[in-house]
């Protein structure tokens, strides 16, 4: 009997530009949930799981942006 591995569907997804590192937390203090891309930065509040989670599918970096804050972060370790 052969075991074949068979890969988990998962839902497709718009091809990214770049990779986005997106976190989807539950906010007690303003009961929102709020998605958060570690990577630059950029963050979205939603009322609902399935929003934050559309925006965190969709979500691209701005290339600038990311430049900027990996300067700050070598200038903030320089200092
Ligand atoms: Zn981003």
């Amino acid at each position: 009997m052969n075991a074949r591995i068979i890969p988990f569907p998962r839902r497709p997804r718009p091809v990214p530009v770049v990779v986005s590192l997106v976190t989807v937390d539950w906010d007690v203090a303003r009961l929102l949930y709020v998605a958060r891309c570690s990577r630059c930065a950029d963050a979205f509040t939603a009322l609902g799981l399935a929003d934050a989670d559309d925006w965190a599918d969709t979500h691209t970096c701005d290339a600038e942006l990311v430049a900027l804050l990996a300067e700050v972060v070598i200038v903030g370790r320089a200092a």
